[in-house]
């Protein structure tokens, strides 16, 4: 049975109570305290996504606000909309719902470094300001009647719901990590009602490898990355990136193989994203005051590929650099001077410059050939392409701009329906550009709103 109430219609129903969802309500509701507003969130508990950002800490702004950091295959759209909330109305906003902050040499934080401060602060205001919320309460049709919104709703605790609304907020978020509320169905029910949409791929995700070492699992070092896609005997760059990588069970992880990677995943859809030359370090105002050699010097220096076989290779792979600091022009000098000084001991020369596994690890590949040396600078992995990627931190891709009016975060095709959030084709760098973009889009559509 079809169970709806027609006293209760709505001026504003939200689904997704995450990042953009509960910011955009209650921005909206602040201006126009008489609306009705209510939220629908298909999980348990709202907001699990946010409460999982920066390993529990939440990094919710990055340092700078800067284009460049966003990824869009309608990048003249995406950077309109950017551009259309600035950086210092975000933070004033913030401020105004009495949300107090650190920066970290990397971002943003809350200043107790817990996303359960900003969720408990999103939660008050909803409280406070009489928005309805509903968990367990799934979107799962809608239908327009004259003026409008029927919408339906699976829940596992009730029969089928139908509400009715005059507006609704699509803010439904990416579709990775299912636990904490990632789901394809709304591109699906979008794509079904006539809506274009860019192909989904995961980004921001740690990377498989064909052969993960079991000796160097768990192990951290500082390194430089590229990522290369083989085309017959030429590599084609895809991205760098310079930082701290880790060694997992299955490959490779931390912040430069998640920036990389979400050029390797579009790239295997065919989606040909332009190379992706990441500034980690530079995000960093700490390590690049430290660093004695900058980031664009290291993007200078290209692999020798003539003394480099891909014979085995790819078509994926990374050359991973132990020495970023030094250039390849002057590694070979630099190396034999350190291996003198260390009485020509290889591992020893290793074990004074490297974490001590990693040092093992590549004397003790080393031992079989010591001309390999310079591949201290260009250490291949393949990377592996049969994985199932549920541990990706966004979705690229998704419901294009160009179903919008112009500038206006509202659906051309079905006037009253409103987007914002993860849903639409962007995504950002790590380093809280991801929720940038979520408090810009919710505040474009709580002015856009009736
Ligand atoms: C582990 C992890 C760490 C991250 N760390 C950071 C970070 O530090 N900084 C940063 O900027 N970004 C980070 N991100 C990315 C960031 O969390 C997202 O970009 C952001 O939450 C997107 O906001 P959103 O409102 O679009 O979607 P979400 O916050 O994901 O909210 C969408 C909500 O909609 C609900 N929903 C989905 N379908 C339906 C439906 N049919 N009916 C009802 N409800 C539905 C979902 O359950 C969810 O609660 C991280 C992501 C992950 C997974």
């Amino acid at each position: 049975m079809l169970k709806h109430d027609r006293s209760k219609k709505y001026d504003l129903i939200v689904i997704g109570a995450g990042a953009s969802g509960l910011f955009a309500s209650i921005l909206y509701k602040r201006r126009k305290p008489e609306a009705r507003v209510l939220i629908l969130e298909k999980m348990d508990k709202p907001a699990k996504r946010l409460l999982a950002t920066g390993n529990g800490r939440c990094n919710f702004l990055p340092l700078r606000d800067s284009k460049k950091a966003f990824h869009s295959s309608e990048e003249k759209e995406a950077h309109a909309y950017l551009e259309s909330v600035s950086f210092e109305e975000v933070e004033a906003y913030w401020a105004d719902l009495g949300l107090e902050w650190t920066l970290l040499d990397n971002g943003y934080y809350p200043s107790s470094l817990r996303a359960e401060t900003l969720v408990e602060i999103l939660l008050f205001w909803v409280k406070k300001l009489g928005i309805e919320l509903r968990t367990d309460s799934e979107l799962v049709d809608y239908e327009i009647t004259e003026k409008d919104f029927k919408v339906f709703i699976r829940s596992k605790a009730e029969e089928k719901k139908t509400y009715i609304s005059r507006q609704v907020l699509l803010t439904a978020g990416g579709q990775s990590q299912k636990a904490l509320g990632g789901s394809p169905n709304i591109y699906s029910l979008l794509a079904g009602r006539g809506y274009a949409l860019e192909e989904t791929f995961p980004a921001l995700l740690g990377l498989p490898l064909v052969k993960p070492s079991k000796r160097l699992q768990g192990q951290r070092v500082r390194a430089g990355l590229r990522l290369y896609l083989k085309d017959g005997k030429q590599a084609v760059l895809l991205g760098t990136d310079v930082g701290e990588i880790q060694f997992n069970k299955t490959g490779l992880s931390g912040v430069p193989v998640l920036q990389l990677s979400g050029a390797y995943t579009a790239s295997r859809k065919g989606l040909n994203p332009s190379p992706y030359i990441y500034k980690t370090e530079e995000l960093s105002l700490l390590s690049s005051v430290l660093d004695s050699r900058n980031l664009a010097s290291y993007l200078k220096d290209e692999p020798d590929f003539d003394r480099i076989s891909l014979t085995g290779m790819g078509p994926y792979f990374f050359l991973l650099d132990f020495f970023p600091q030094i250039s390849l022009e002057d590694f070979s000098t630099y190396w034999e001077k350190r291996m003198n000084l260390f009485g020509g001991d290889l591992e020893q020369t290793l074990l004074n410059t490297l974490p001590k596994q990693v040092a093992i690890y590549l004397a003790g590949v080393l031992a079989k050939d010591r001309h390999k040396v310079s591949s201290l600078k260009a250490w291949p992995w393949t990377i592996a392409e049969d994985f199932v990627a549920d541990n990706a931190q966004v979705t690229g891709g998704g419901v294009k701009f160009s179903n919008l009016r112009d500038k206006r975060p509202e659906s051309r095709l079905e006037p009253g329906l409103f987007l914002a959030g993860e849903i639409l084709n962007i995504y950002g760098d790590c380093g809280g550009n991801n929720l940038l973009w979520a408090w810009k889009s919710a505040i474009l559509v709580s002015h856009a709103l009736d």
